[in-house]
């Protein structure tokens, strides 16, 4: 595996990466902080985006809930 870096800040990313719903490589607080803007959007949001953004963030609460080990 070769090292990843963040696309936000572009710091090396120690640990495991965050992957974005579009797909971009961020570090762990940049990925929390995209999260919370992302969640942000879907209350101010237009209609289309919430709804496919809402589909998103139901997978990532799934996930979420399954928990890592
Ligand atoms: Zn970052």
């Amino acid at each position: 595996m070769s090292l990843n870096r963040c696309e936000q800040c572009r710091r090396k990313i120690r640990g495991a990466p965050y992957r974005s719903v579009t797909g971009r490589i961020l570090c762990e607080s940049c990925g929390a902080r995209l999260q919370g803007r992302t969640a942000g959007l879907v209350v101010g949001g237009g209609a289309g985006n919430a709804i496919s953004t809402a589909g998103w963030f139901a997978r990532v609460r799934r996930a979420m809930g399954r928990g890592r080990r």
